[in-house]
């Protein structure tokens, strides 16, 4: 099973996409870390994503898709978390699927009102999540990313998910959406 989460910024993506990875043995992709973890390194790809993501802006297409695509796992399934953002994003995920012969099964969406979301956001610790990136943050997000809930809708594959219950029941209903067989 080939899993994507959308929802913005502070709508509890990290936590239920880990939550869900291990419940469904799921490959656990979430771009974010992966450039978190690349900065904390000192690598090169850390030194050329920092600034961007300091301002609340995306890195662009070209670095996320390279590196979604050395990071897909060859066999069994995956959660993205994080990716796609664009739609140029989307697209380029769609034909590297193709490629191998493989298909996105569930885009499981978290809703959530923007005020929750911003209470979240400030109550965490994280360099890019004081007041004035999380509004760019939030800007970025319904300019860029939004667009593809109705991408994935025509598509037939989106699940939206009230993202406001508690942290149990969303967990719960992303569950019921995801089917508990484990592939
Ligand atoms: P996240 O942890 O998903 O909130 O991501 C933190 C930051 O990493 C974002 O604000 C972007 O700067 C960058 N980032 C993560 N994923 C992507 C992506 N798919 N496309 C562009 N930038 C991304």
């Amino acid at each position: 099973m080939n899993v994507v989460f959308l929802g913005p910024p502070g709508a509890g993506k990290g936590t239920q996409a880990e939550l869900a990875a291990e419940r469904h043995n799921l490959a656990h992709i979430s771009t974010g870390d992966l450039f978190r973890r690349a900065i904390e390194e000192g690598s090169e790809l850390g030194k050329s994503v920092k600034a961007v993501m300091d301002r609340g802006e995306l890195v662009s297409d070209d670095v996320v898709v390279r590196m979604i695509r050395e990071t897909l796992p060859k066999e069994g399934g995956f959660l993205l978390d994080g990716f796609p953002r664009t739609r140029t994003q989307a697209e380029s995920l769609d034909q590297m699927l193709a490629e191998e012969g493989k298909e996105l099964d569930r885009v499981i969406n978290l809703e959530i009102q923007e005020t929750t979301v911003t209470e979240r956001l400030l109550g965490r610790k994280r360099t890019d999540d004081t007041e004035e990136v999380i509004g760019k943050r939030l800007e970025v997000y319904r300019r860029e990313t939004e667009p593809l809930i109705s991408y994935y809708q025509e598509k037939g594959a989106l699940r939206p998910v009230n993202g406001s219950q508690t942290i149990e029941e969303v967990s719960q209903s992303i569950a019921a959406e995801l089917g508990v067989e484990k592939k």
